[in-house]
């Protein structure tokens, strides 16, 4: 496995950003909950050395929880509402795994976060096969071309059979596979995989050895290991599959239209360091990300990067925000100054933050394709670019349409300027979005997700004494609205005054009672485009 860092140099006469940028992955593991995203995460953290650590992701969100009031939400309810970063180095990679929320209220978050990423771990639960979640953000990876590599997890129970959830994920997801490892016993007796591509079989036991070299063996060996293994079936078994499935190719893989298939059990420890191999191997370095003037090389010198996420400090006493950047370009040391595109203010990056697994380090320097956290006092948002100096904006951040649309309702009038400064405040963070009705109406805030009304109300008490609750508006969608022609939004708007708001960065926003007005609506405005996804500038 050593040679990775070499085999995929392109030469090796590189310069050392470029070869910084050569040894980065950045992804996500993508799955439905329950089918081992976070057991899985520790194990790729146990091969990153960070041994502590193992064991202790979900248990180090608690510590987390205890810390502010907000997150008790995330703790009572025992899902993870918060996204991190963990960095982990293992074999001369610098892996970057970016979590994601499994929980579908937040998938405005975890959509944001695929915009960050490389390419995508599918975790499929073996007795399962895709489930709806899995499905929905397969189709985001499929919208942003990123590449997926399969992992089939909880080969240790009773699974489907292994041909039908090949097939189901050709079908259902319209990808080829490539099986690079197959199981060999299933359930009870399952004793380990074959190396499709190399030939042997290892074993489940030994498995949990850190490295990942478990004991290798010929199939012929099987025989003595299992009595109620039949070795010519099995035999049997991975000739038809080495004859049967389609070989690997890159090229395709990287297209995402085929996806290397590994099997094992994250539980046991099994497999995962095949799967780490296979990202190692294939998984994309840095891409070239598209900005509104031109594509950025991820090895361009210059530094660029944007922000897709805001997480609020811990500390409800401090408006400190912590804002994920996704370096794009260049490298950033810490103390130099950035431009701030949005604004076209400077702003110096005195503390960046690393997420190294082992210890949240500060951090000298970062790489593209590396995430950064910068504290700041409200001046990051999400989708804004930084860079040297330069004057462009990356493009593809998305906000949602919400689906669910609520009026704030004080319950101490006087605080209503307070109010506006605290949903501004969330509304750059991503936590709701944020609609001010032109006619002067009070504020409404709009959700993809229930879960998020109930961590503004709670955040809104505990960090600002904000009491508050929600009413029924009598808008129930909203759409963005935008036209070539400026004329003719002026009058859209102008005929439509009392159903127009401005969302957090001033766009106009059309509400609609329900669907039916949205068409009726919508047949009437020529030359006026309604869309439901924002890409954040
Ligand atoms: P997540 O919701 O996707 O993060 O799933 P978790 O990692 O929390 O796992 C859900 C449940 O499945 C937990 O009880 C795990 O212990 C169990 N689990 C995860 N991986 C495996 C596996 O490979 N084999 C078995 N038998 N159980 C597993």
């Amino acid at each position: 496995m050593s040679d990775i860092a070499t085999t995929t140099a392109e030469s090796p006469a590189r310069s050392p950003l470029a070869a910084e940028v050569a040894r980065r992955r950045t992804f996500a593991i993508i799955s439905h909950p329950d089918a081992g995203k976070t057991t899985l995460t520790e194990k790729l953290l146990l091969f990153g050395g960070a041994i502590n650590l193992a064991g202790q992701v979900k248990a180090k969100g608690e510590r987390r929880n205890t810390r502010s009031d907000w997150m008790k939400i995330e703790r009572e309810r025992g899902i993870s509402v918060v996204t991190s970063v963990m960095t982990f180095e293992f074999e001369g990679l610098v892996f970057n795994l970016l979590d994601t929320p499994g929980h579908e209220d937040f998938s405005e978050d975890t959509y944001r976060t695929l915009t960050a990423v490389d390419s995508a771990v599918m975790v499929i639960d073996a007795a399962k096969g895709i489930e709806a979640r899995t499905r929905k953000l397969f189709e985001v990876c499929r919208l942003r071309d990123i590449p997926i590599i399969t992992f089939i997890n909880k080969m240790d129970r009773e699974s489907r059979d292994v041909f039908e959830l090949l097939d189901e994920i050709e079908k259902t997801l319209a990808l080829d596979t490539t099986p690079m490892t197959w199981p060999v016993g299933r359930g009870r007796d399952f004793l380990g995989t074959y190396d499709v591509v190399n030939g042997g079989v290892r074993l489940l036991e030994g498995g949990g050895a850190k490295t990942g070299a478990a004991q290798q063996i010929e199939i012929e060996e099987l025989a003595k290991l299992s009595a109620n293994l039949d070795v010519s079936a099995v035999k049997d078994e991975l000739e038809l599959v080495t004859a049967a499935s389609k070989p690997f190719e890159l090229a395709a893989f990287r297209e995402g239209h085929l996806t290397p298939v590994y099997f094992g059990s994250a539980l046991r420890n099994f497999g995962v360091g095949d799967l780490l191999e296979g990202l190692g191997k294939f998984a994309p370095e840095p891409r070239a990300q598209d900005s509104d003037q031109r594509k950025v090389e991820a090895t361009d010198p210059r530094m660029s990067a944007f922000v897709f996420k805001i997480q609020a400090n811990m500390d409800p006493n401090h408006r400190d925000r912590i804002a994920f950047a996704r370096l794009c370009s260049g490298k950033l040391s810490r103390g130099m100054k950035a431009k701030l595109v949005r604004t076209g203010k400077s702003m110096p990056l005195s503390s960046p933050q690393f997420f190294f697994a082992q210890d949240r380090s500060v951090a000298d320097e970062a790489f593209a394709g590396d995430v950064v956290g910068i504290p700041n006092h409200g001046t990051l948002r999400i989708g804004d670019t930084l860079t040297e100096g330069e004057d462009f904006n990356f493009v593809g951040v998305p906000s949602f349409a919400p689906e669910i649309v609520r009026r704030v309702r004080l319950t101490d009038a006087m605080k209503a300027k307070k109010l506006k400064e605290a949903l501004q405040q969330m509304s750059e963070e991503g936590v709701v979005q944020v609609f001010r009705p032109r006619d002067g109406a009070p504020a409404l805030v709009g959700v993809v997700g229930a879960l998020q009304l109930d961590v503004l109300k709670a955040r809104l008490d505990a960090e600002y004494s904000l009491p508050v609750e929600f009413e029924v508006s009598e808008f129930q969608l909203a759409r963005w609205v935008s036209s070539e022609d400026r004329k003719k939004l002026d009058t859209f708007i102008a005929a439509n005054t009392s159903s127009i708001a401005d969302d957090v960065d001033g766009d106009p926003v059309y509400l609609a009672r329900n669907e039916f007005y949205l068409g009726y609506t919508k047949e009437r405005a020529e030359g006026i485009e309604f869309t439901n996804v924002k890409d954040v500038k």
